[in-house]
């Protein structure tokens, strides 16, 4: 089955191919026999001139290697300027090694800015992949018209079907979607009908097969295989691509660290390989950088953050909700870490029209107290448990006299719109960000829309909306003004649902305000 190198390294293609190779690497050297395209492919973090175009081989996705050799396998990848390939204007040759559990990533060059490309990859003998479209960013400093971007995440498999990643594949001009996290879950599968519509394959994940395997599960789904060929991908992650609630070196059950570590290295790998990310979020035994920032000419810069990897343990032990334990319990918490909170400090230094701090769990205060009961409660999870770390980041924003900083946020399962106020204490105050909380694409099934969530709204004048439905939001981004849509669906727990628009908000860059329309 091993290709004769000698052979190969007659011919030019050898010499391309075998570059970069060790000198006794197993090389796939005959027909797969059968299409290792399962897991669909994807493109993400456009830049100027190019995107990483992705794909993970796996002829059978839920067994052992997802049925692959462990051998390296040749991958030939292709981009055009049209759908049906005529105009090809870039190719290659890529490595699929089972060291990253056979994924390929190839960061393209050489496009136009601003413009549609259509990519495919095929293997030897095998079948062609799906074919897949991104978008390239506008050349740096361009004026541009409009930006449009989708924000999704928790896509927790049992909870639902993946209908609105279908809705948000039909969503035209898409430049780009922004993945919160939460793109598996890491939990062990439960039997359809006790609180899943459609199981996890296997038991809890810890090991590095174990998370493959989880994300080939999810990623064997046609809506998600279809919206990453839509458009490209901006992904970041949030707890459950670890663990529930993971805090930098820690985990919520109390686990040694120094073996938690070893969980969240696997977890991190796993993610890498499964995600169209360049090579600088590649994870090291050092750990993982995956914050860094996206421009689209002089309209948009995002900051993509990463809020797990840095932080301090959550206060009180991370129990959420306890009203003993106030914003003021975390002594000095970190939630972006030293480093990140720097680089975010000098990125939001631009002249861009708007900032978009694409992120995990909620910043604006939160008081999730029950109907009746006198005193606020705050989750310790979130940027309130973090409140000197918040008040740095609101103090950089004012720093710069930003007033288009608009926050993009995940984790919670609801749709929400709302205002960071100056001050925690006066919700009700001035703004210094809006803050658009999209909602889960099925975590926490259908959920019960308005019902019983008046007191969340009374609690908190800084929210303008609070409900528990699925869906997604798009941003569509001008000089002018930020329109943003609160996509809604009517049923996830059954394929099949319909999606409506429940809401749209507009923002204008002088003022962190939010107007419906
Ligand atoms: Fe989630
Ligand atoms: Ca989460």
């Amino acid at each position: 089955m091993t290709i004769d190198r000698r052979s190969l390294l007659k011919s030019g293609a050898g010499l391309l191919l075998l570059s970069g190779l060790p000198a006794h690497a197993a090389v796939l050297s005959r027909p797969l026999g059968a299409n290792p395209f399962t897991l669909g492919v994807a493109a993400g973090d456009p830049w100027a001139d190019g995107f990483v175009i992705w794909t993970r081989l796996a002829t059978r996705p839920l067994d052992e290697h997802g049925g692959m050799p462990q051998m390296v396998v040749p991958v030939s990848w292709e981009v055009s300027e049209d759908e049906r390939f005529s105009r090809v204007v870039g190719k290659g040759e890529a490595l699929a090694r089972p060291e990253l559990g056979h994924a390929v990533h190839v960061e393209v060059s050489g496009l136009l800015p601003h413009r549609h490309y259509w990519y495919r990859f095929s293997v030897m003998g095998s079948d062609v992949s799906p074919i897949g479209r991104a978008r390239t960013a506008p050349a740096a400093g361009a004026a541009l018209d409009r930006l449009r971007i989708g924000v999704a995440g928790c896509q927790h498999w049992e909870a639902g079907f993946y209908d609105v990643w279908g809705a948000l594949a039909r969503e035209k001009d898409l430049d780009l979607v922004f993945h919160y996290g939460d793109y598996i879950y890491e939990g062990a599968g439960r039997p359809v009908g006790q609180g899943a519509v459609r199981s996890h394959h296997g038991d809890e994940i810890y090991s590095l097969d174990d998370y493959r395997r989880r994300y080939a599960q999810y990623k064997s789904d046609p809506h998600l295989q279809a919206a990453h060929a839509a458009s490209a991908f901006a992904a970041s992650f949030d707890d459950h691509e670890v663990d529930n609630n993971w805090a930098g070196d820690y985990d919520q059950d109390g686990t040694p660290p120094e073996v938690f570590l070893l969980r969240r290295m696997a977890g991190y790998q796993a993610w890498y390989e499964n995600m169209p990310v360049r090579r600088g979020q590649m994870p090291n035994t050092a750990g993982i950088t995956a914050y860094r920032r996206l421009d689209y000419g002089n309209l948009l810069r995002t900051h993509v953050l990463d809020t797990r990897s840095y932080r301090t343990d959550q206060s009180c032990n991370d129990v959420a909700r306890a009203e003993t334990c106030t914003p003021e319990a975390h002594a000095s918490p970190e939630m972006l870490g030293h480093a990140q909170e720097a680089w975010l400090d000098e990125g939001l230094g631009n002249g861009a029209t708007w900032n978009l701090l694409a992120q995990q769990v909620i910043v604006m205060p939160f008081d999730v107290r029950a109907p009746g009961a006198s005193r606020p409660v705050f989750e310790t999870d979130l940027w309130d448990g973090y409140r000197p770390a918040k008040a740095r980041l609101r103090e950089s924003i004012r720093r710069h006299g930003l007033t288009n900083v608009v926050i993009a946020t995940g984790d919670h399962h609801k749709h929400a719109a709302g205002v960071v106020p100056e001050r925690d204490e006066a919700p009700d105050g001035k703004g210094v960000a809006v803050e658009f909380l999209a909602t889960s694409i099925s975590s926490g099934g259908n959920g019960r829309g308005d019902d019983g969530f008046a007191h969340i709204l009374e609690n908190n004048p800084n929210f303008d909306l609070y409900t528990d439905r699925r869906g997604y939001q798009i941003f569509d981004i001008t000089a002018e003004s930020w329109t943003t849509d609160v996509k809604v669906m009517d049923e996830i727990e059954k394929p099949g649902g319909a999606i409506r628009t429940l809401v749209r908000y507009q923002v204008t860059p002088d003022r962190a305000e939010l107007h419906r329309v």
